[in-house]
This record gives structure tokens, sequence and C-alpha cells, in this order.
């Protein structure tokens, strides 16, 4: 086995219904989209940047000596840890073994991934890309069956909401959550680099319309740029 890895680090998880818990961040190398506010764009197949190859064994020892009883789990990130879901599912047992939860931060376009791990997955953090949002393509049928699959799990939705952002993409993706789950967290993060252009505005607004279709709406930022942690 082996696994493409950007970086293995202790951090603040700054994202999402968990923000604020400790975690130890295993970042995948690559992502199979290019969403244009990208934070990590050594992560879209720039192969001059620098990765490193890992076998389970060294992979497994790197995350131990991370490890404290401080930490909530291992999140799995990336780039798109799901592009290495053979690796995820080698390395699953060890974790769990060690008793770690497995946190998976993830682009929901990759069903047949999830499939392949999410017995072993305790947390699945699920992003719903909007075309407006990323200027890429749409995957509406992708996250559904995506979904279907992670409510196996506890799973919650973030959407990036930037200043590009249609309201007709935004009452979708609550359309598409609620009618799989009225009750699932759906959140609405404002992109960092445009919190002076409206962006929250804009999410206050999205907030009323999703609150058609589902019960938990929220709008959270992304709290470790502003703590300046990775
Ligand atoms: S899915 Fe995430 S890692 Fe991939 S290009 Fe978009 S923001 Fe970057």
């Amino acid at each position: 086995m082996k696994a493409n890895i950007l970086e293995i680090f202790s951090s603040i998880q700054g994202e999402g219904k968990y923000t604020g818990v400790s975690q130890v961040f295993v970042r995948f190398f690559e992502c199979n989209m290019h969403c244009v506010w990208c934070d990590t764009p050594h992560s879209i197949g720039d192969t001059t940047r620098h990765y490193q190859e890992y076998d389970l064994e060294s992979l497994v020892k790197e995350i131990d000596a991370l490890w404290t009883s401080a930490h909530h789990s291992i999140s799995l990130t990336g780039g798109e840890p799901l592009l290495q879901a053979d690796v995820i599912a080698q390395l699953i047992p060890h974790l769990k073994r060690a008793g770690r939860k497995v946190y998976l931060e993830t682009n929901g376009i990759l069903p047949e991934a999830l499939q392949q791990v999410i017995s072993g997955i305790d947390v699945v953090a699920m992003d719903i890309k909007l075309p407006s949002s990323t200027g890429c393509q749409s995957y509406w049928p992708e996250h559904e069956a995506f979904l279907k699959i992670a409510l196996q799990k506890e799973v919650f939705i973030k959407t990036v909401i930037s200043s590009e952002t249609k309201a007709s993409d935004v009452e979708r993706a609550a359309q598409l959550a609620g009618r799989l789950d009225p009750n699932i967290l759906f959140i609405l993060q404002p992109n960092y680099f445009e919190m002076k252009n409206g962006v929250i505005q804009k999410c206050q607004e999205f907030h009323n319309s999703c609150q058609k279709y589902l019960e938990d709406v929220r709008i959270i930022p992304q709290m470790h740029k502003y703590m300046k942690v990775r």
C-alpha cells in the first residue's frame, strides 16, 4: 500500500459541527475538483508540489505519535481523501483497534468510494458543491447517492457561499438534503476571502429559504482562519 499524503499534523477543527475540537489531520494529496476558491491548491494535482509516500506502517506510526487524550478524532481530509479509498480501507482497522474515532471530510461526489469505507467511519463532514460557488459543473446525482450512504452514520452538510452563489443552487441543495433527512445539520459557510463582499448577508437570505426544507440550518465561518491555525 502506498498513500500519497501532503501533511499529517495536530490542530483544531475549524469548520462545521465539530468546530473547536482537537484532531490529528491526515491531508491526502490530490482532488477531483477545481473549486475557484480552493485554499489547498497544492491538493488539486500540481505534482510539482511536495507530497510524501507512506506505507501503512509509517502512516499509523506518525498518527500515533501525534495522538493524545485531548484529541477527538482523526480527520481524513484533503484534497479529496476518497480518491485513496483503498488506503483508507486499510488504515481504518488500525485506527479502530487503537480506539480512535474516524472523521471524514469530503467533497461528497464519490459515492462508490464512500460505500467501500463507510462501515469504519464515525462522522462524515460532507460538502455539497454548488456550481455557482465552485465554478465547476454540478454534481446533484452524485451528492444524492453519496448522502444516502453517508446517512448510515453521523453526517452533516456544509456548503460554501461566495459572492457568485445563486439562490437557486442553495435551494436545490437544501431540497436534496431535506428530501433524505429534514433534520440533518446544514451549514452555510461564508467564503472567508469575501467577508466584505456581502456574503454574510447572502447567507442570512439563504438561511430563510433553506428552512422551507430543513429544521437545522446554521451559518458558520471557517474559524481556523481567524485562529491562524492550519
Ligand atoms: S473539493 Fe476541496 S480540495 Fe478539492 S478543489 Fe474544491 S475546495 Fe479544493
